[in-house]
């Protein structure tokens, strides 16, 4: 590609609205282009991108046997009804009436088609297993969308979907896509973690997320340096770690703490350890109040919150000021769990095990002393509330467990027989018996990856693509259009990359040399050739967006040196 004809708008400015670098970096290269808050169209160069993450995506794909289609974006909502989803997504789903009043969604993901199509078609035992994929447009209204590509009202997803005769069968489909994912985000050039994660509202019981690691995601996992384990923090499992506590139960007392309504606040005025004090959290649950009351010191998981109550996420908000008046006669700040009516209380089980604890009295600027569970309070339930924190004894082996920041590229869940049954589903066995069928499914972020790659691979310059996923794999950049040594090297150099295959670049547009590698830098492109002042001996300049260094070359040694490494880069496939 010549880049005087180039469809290419850079800019000079970071733009505002960009938090992170990826979101910047797209913007100032001009690969992506905002219509609306989450929505972006992609320009020729982040297109490229996106197919060749595409292409990677379907190679592995293929190669464990799954096979691709395309579904509709547009879907009825007769099967999210049948499913029970059609409810659960709540706000996130984009929903729509066609002029006859029938109600629509735009897919936020697929299974219920899927499910649909099987059940359908799929009568034997003997067209199992199978695994169909598709990569399309996905829409979910996001109550945050942001930094760009990252968390998109409308994305690209690679989803596919496995149906299986048994959980055995389930267990070697599962296996493949953790194998497939593992290779696509090593050949996109990603450093990741495949974790445990919580199946959330897709339902179902093992899921894996595949978490790109930068300190830009927004998700967070615990992992342990001395075993296996890792998880998605809000699926990762607390032990019991208490410190040392009292023997004896002491006598319940009241006591005045005048504006002390934050743990900070109550701690600090009686001078006590955060790990002595317990919070209880109010929140509204459709119409009822619940209350989830854990140690001062910890925070809260709302999933695991969320996974007791079984309920989606958009139904659970935080109580009003008023409701919390209202259920404890006090202000915010000074609930606790002694004598609260109506009520359903959540109690994590940590709680259980301590000994005369600090609580809020359900009375304004008043505090409990010694509160014990069982002689003063009793739970309705006892579950894990708890999020992990760095240095949390490691649920599998009790070291520390140390966090990091991710970006989820791509999870997959074993669904069973959720959707199957839900949706009748079925397949007849040798005995002429009808059997649900066991599905799983599996997505990855197509254009998130992209984010991605970025967040991992960029400088204060620009982009440094991975060759793998490069828009181009070299840029030739003719230092003075005007020099015709120049210009015809630079040619000759284009036209012989050219026809051995290599996706190449040619600037030959009549601009300033350092604005052609500001460029150059910009957009990431892997190799850069410069053909300058040497031109007239044939010798060109080879530089790695990835290095420093600079060296001359014959202009043969330098197409040599490139078609040696895109072939090591094993750009050229399998
Ligand atoms: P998140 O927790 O980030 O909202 P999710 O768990 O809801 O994502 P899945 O339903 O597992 O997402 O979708 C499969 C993949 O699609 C995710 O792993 C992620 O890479 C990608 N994805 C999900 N939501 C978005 C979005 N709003 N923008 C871009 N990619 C997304
Ligand atoms: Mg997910």
């Amino acid at each position: 590609m010549r880049m005087s004809k180039m469809y290419l708008h850079t800019l000079r400015e970071v733009p505002s609205e960009a938090e992170v670098p990826s979101h910047q970096l797209l913007l100032r290269a001009g690969m992506i282009k905002k219509l609306a808050s989450g929505v972006y169209g992609y320009m020729p160069l982040g297109h490229r991108v996106l197919r060749k993450i595409e292409q990677i995506i379907r190679e592995e794909m293929d190669a464990k046997g799954a096979q691709e289609l395309l579904m509709s974006a547009i879907q009825p909502a007769e099967l999210w009804k049948e499913s029970g989803r059609w409810y659960d997504f709540g706000p996130e789903m984009f929903r729509l009436k066609d002029r006859n009043g029938r109600e629509f969604c735009l897919g936020p993901t697929h299974e219920e088609v899927f499910t649909e199509i099987v059940r359908n078609e799929l009568k034997s035992y003997k067209e199992l297993p199978v695994n169909l994929y598709q990569i399309q447009t996905k829409y979910r209204d996001e109550k945050r969308p942001r930094f760009g590509l990252m968390r998109g009202r409308e994305f690209i997803m690679k989803d596919a979907y496995s149906f299986d005769r048994d959980w055995e069968g389930l267990d070697k489909s599962y296996r493949d896509m953790y194998d497939a994912y593992s290779r696509i985000f090593t050949r996109c050039g990603l450093e990741f973690r495949a974790v445990e994660a919580d199946t959330g509202a897709m339902g179902g019981s093992d899921s894996h997320e595949f978490t790109a690691l930068s300190d830009y995601g927004e998700g967070v996992i615990a992992y342990c340096e001395s075993c296996d384990f890792a998880a998605t923090v809000e699926k990762a499992p607390c032990m019991l770690d208490l410190p040392p506590q009292d023997t004896e139960e002491k006598d319940l007392e009241e006591i005045h703490t005048p504006q002390a309504g934050t743990i900070e606040e109550l701690t600090s005025f009686l001078n006590i350890p955060a790990h002595q004090t317990a919070k209880t959290l109010l929140f509204k649950v459709r119409d009822k109040i619940v209350a989830a009351v854990l140690r001062g010191d910890r925070e809260l998981n709302e999933t695991k919150l969320l996974n007791v109550l079984k309920v989606p996420e958009h139904e659970l908000e935080f109580a009003s000021a008023e409701d919390i008046l209202k259920y404890t006669g006090a202000a915010v700040g000074f609930a606790g769990p002694v004598g609260l009516k109506g009520i359903q209380m959540i109690v994590d089980e940590e709680i259980p095990h301590m000994k005369n604890i600090v609580v809020g009295a359900n009375k304004t600027d008043y505090h409990l002393l010694n509160v014990n569970y069982g002689r003063d309070f009793r739970a309705d339930q006892i579950a894990d509330l708890k999020q992990i924190q760095e240095g949390d004894r490691c649920p599998q082996c009790s070291a520390p467990v140390k966090l990091a920041r991710g970006i989820e590229v791509g999870q997959i869940f074993k669904l069973g027989t959720k959707y199957s049954q839900a949706m009748g589903a079925t397949y007849m066995d040798e005995n002429i018996q009808e059997q649900p069928i066991v599905m799983g499914c599996y997505g990855i972020g197509v254009s998130r990856t992209m984010a991605a790659v970025i967040e991992q691979h960029h400088d204060e310059d620009g982009i440094i693509w991975p060759l793998s996923v490069a828009p181009y794999h070299v840029i030739i950049t003719i230092v003075n259009v005007a020099d015709e040594k120049q210009h015809a090297l630079g040619e000759k150099i284009y036209q012989e990359l050219l026809k051995q295959n290599v996706e190449v670049l040619l600037d030959d547009r009549k601009e300033r040399a350092g604005v052609k590698f500001k460029d150059a830098d910009l957009l990431g492109i892997p190799i850069r050739i410069t053909v300058g002042k040497k031109a007239s001996e044939g010798v060109v300049e080879y530089k790695l967006r990835k290095e420093k260094e600079k060296k001359e070359l014959s202009y043969e040694e330098a197409v040599e040196s490139i078609i040696q490494l895109i072939r090591d880069a094993e750009v050229f496939g399998r």
